[in-house]
């Protein structure tokens, strides 16, 4: 078996996982499951490439608040590959201090980290580099690819070869149903467009992974089985809680000033590169705990400006100007969330409604380390520093990175998946994606991403 076109056609006792969703965290977890010879299972709505239409009925979404216009279901690629069918393919780790907040630690991470850049096919040097910038300030590019991995096209081979690995294309998993005790879920099930159904019902060994997508898994958490009015895993009103964004602020500010401001090279294996510069603990600690990452882009300097042209002259020529792209971390707040609508897709599942801004937790800390950027170069004499209000306070764009709606805590009150990225108090249940995200840091997501999915399929094999 490879791919298997109906749900009638499915002999559930032949896998030991259950995985929804075939993006990025469905393969990689996939892929290092099959590898260790456990059998799997991928159930995905899309098809082996892009479709329209199935896109629109299945991601339709009321979005209010920042990040509108459709942002989130753009997002939400419903094909084989999930949304890496679209993805840029820009990668970083997450820093120590990003971990701050959650219940396990970078170094928790750090050997998944490795494993993520060698399923990308990226040097594992990505995951270490970083160089002294100045004060209170380091260097940390992102990885960037021309040409990024599509999953669907990498994991053909789930579709053709009969390995451990099945794929059911145009299956949308519709239902969860737990046991009466809520401590496990008993059946799953699935609905193809014909209108088939079937309801799978789950042995006490096998598990179920979803990787429906940072949308896709409070989706499927938020929809409350029949005859009950609270989803499986959302006992406690967290599930869809938390959902963060990377607000983009393009040329929001200007860094001018002496040559030596000239970030630094990265070594040639690390690749093609952004030149971005981050906050080191001690001024992250001061500016309010907040990743913010800012992107050096070099320009021409601005003549008409008195200012620009006074340090110009000052320095004798030794001038750079660069404006900065700030890509930052948004706060976690509970306010910020995805909850059902009362229209339904082909599925029947409870389409999405979404309500999150970048509040001034989120916009005051940026103004506060470009402002520490300020004064350092200010008190050195070696350039300056413009803000641009006007710019940070508009609305922001997004970098399509949908996280943090099912977060991972150790207290299950404010949280939805332990440590593991298993759901609380469900002994079968776990989710992969960004969606377990307790902070976002101001990485792009998906190399975390990748890392957590390998780290759960160590976990389910007993070897984490
Ligand atoms: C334009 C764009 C650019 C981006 N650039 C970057 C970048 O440069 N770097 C970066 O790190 N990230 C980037 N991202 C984000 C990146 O694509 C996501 O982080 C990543 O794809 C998430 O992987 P995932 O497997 O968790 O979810 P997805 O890739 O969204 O996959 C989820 C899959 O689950 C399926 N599914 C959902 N619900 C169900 C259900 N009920 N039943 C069956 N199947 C279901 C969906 O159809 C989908 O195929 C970008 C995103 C976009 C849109």
């Amino acid at each position: 078996m490879a791919q298997i076109s109906s749900v009638s056609d499915v002999d559930i006792s032949r896998y030991d996982v259950l995985i929804v969703g075939s993006g990025p965290a469905g393969c990689s977890l996939a892929d290092r499951l099959s590898a260790k010879d456990v059998a799997c299972l991928i159930i995905e709505t899309g098809r082996d490439g892009y479709n329209q239409d199935i896109q629109t009925a299945y991601t339709a979404m009321d979005t209010r608040g920042h990040f509108g216009n459709q942002h989130w279901a753009q997002h939400w690629i419903r094909a084989f590959g999930g949304t890496s069918m679209v993805w840029g393919g820009w990668c970083a780790p997450l820093d120590e201090q990003d971990f701050d907040a959650w219940p396990i630690s970078l170094s928790d991470l750090r050997p998944y980290y490795d494993t993520a850049a060698d399923l990308l096919k990226l040097d594992r040097v990505i995951n270490s580099y970083e160089a002294d910038y100045l004060p209170g300030f380091k260097f940390k590019p992102f990885r960037t690819v021309i040409g990024a991995m599509r999953f669907g096209e990498e994991y053909q081979s789930f579709l053709t070869d009969a390995g451990r690995v099945d794929v059911l294309l145009g299956t949308t998993v519709s239902g969860l149903h737990p046991n009466v005790a809520r401590s496990s879920v008993s059946a799953v099930t699935l609905h193809q467009p014909d209108g088939t159904e079937r309801r799978l019902t789950l042995a006490e060994h096998q598990r179920l992974v979803l990787a429906a997508g940072g949308m896709g898994n409070a989706q499927l958490m938020l929809n409350p089985p029949p005859s009950s009015d609270t989803g499986v895993g959302n006992e406690t009103d967290q599930v869809g809680r938390y959902l963060m964004e990377h607000p983009h602020y393009i040329q929001t500010a200007a860094l001018v000033g002496r040559r030596r401001l000239a970030p630094p090279a990265p070594p040639s294996n690390f690749g093609e590169f952004v030149p971005n510069i981050l906050a080191d603990r001690t001024t992250y600690t001061k500016t309010g705990k907040l990743s913010v990452a800012m992107e050096l882009v070099e320009r021409e300097m601005n003549r008409v400006d008195r200012v620009e042209r006074f340090l110009s002259d000052k320095y004798q020529g030794d001038f750079v100007a660069y404006n900065i792209n700030v890509r930052s971390e948004m706060r976690a707040s509970p306010d910020n969330r995805v909850t059902l609508a009362p229209s339904r897709d082909p599925s029947g599942l409870p389409l999405l409604k979404t309500m999150c801004m970048a509040g001034s937790d989120t916009v005051r800390p940026i103004f506060d380390v470009l402002e520490e950027l300020g004064k350092t170069v200010l008190s050195r004499d070696i350039g300056r520093v413009f803000i641009h209000n006007d710019t940070l306070v508009s609305n922001p764009s997004g970098g399509g990175h949908t996280m943090g709606t099912t977060a991972m805590g150790s207290d299950p009150r404010v949280s939805v998946v332990d440590a593991n990225c298993k759901v609380h108090r469900y002994s079968n249940l776990y989710v992969a994606g960004s969606s377990v995200f307790t902070s976002g840091g101001s990485a792009n997501p998906t190399l975390t991403i990748i890392a957590l999915a390998a780290r759960l399929a160590d976990h389910l094999t007993g070897a984490a």
